[in-house]
């Protein structure tokens, strides 16, 4: 190909490829592995793509389901032959790497996406409230705890950050 090249034509595939992460939804929350900030590295190298992925919490069974939905899609991306899709522990995936497209899906989801620790209290997604109580430390995925919020008597989902993981936590 010739003539004037921005990043978006002298990368085409590349492009492609980043399009297409931005149509891959999280299995179980209204949110997409970009908006999640999931998405570490991406590398082409002619029709293979390599795609570096961070997990939010390495016990979360919706991973596997995650690699293969982002192995799909982009397998399906016309000239694309090879697609290899890997978590990645470094850096560790933190909220702070969310979109705030994200955030706001979540939210409106019922999901707290504040805080950097369990330790730090849950803002509540309804009504702002961080007057919230641990109700069960497992939520519907080993990946999400449930709170209640006391002033607005909603209960209230969040993410167990990785740093709260015993499987990664001393690693
Ligand atoms: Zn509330």
């Amino acid at each position: 190909m010739k003539g004037p090249s921005g990043p978006a034509t002298a990368r085409p595939l590349e492009a492609a490829v980043l399009r297409a992460l931005a149509d891959v939804e999280d299995p179980e929350l209204p949110i997409t592995v970009t908006e999640m900030g999931l998405v570490h590295a991406v590398s082409v190298d002619k029709d293979a793509v390599r795609v570096e992925l961070l997990p939010t919490f390495s016990g979360c069974p919706a991973l596997e389901v995650i690699r293969e939905r982002v192995r799909g899609r982009l397998a399906a991306i016309p000239g694309v032959r090879v697609v290899d899709v890997v978590f990645v522990f470094e850096p560790a995936w933190t909220a702070d790497r969310m979109t705030d497209a994200g955030r706001a899906r979540l939210r409106a989801h019922g999901v707290s996406v504040s805080g950097a620790r369990l330790a730090e209290p849950a803002v509540c997604p309804h009504c702002g409230s961080t007057n919230t109580v641990l109700e069960n430390p497992f939520g519907p995925t080993l990946c999400r705890a449930i709170y209640y919020c006391r002033d607005c008597r909603n209960p209230v989902e969040r993410f167990k950050p990785p740093s709260d993981d015993p499987l990664v936590r001393g690693r």
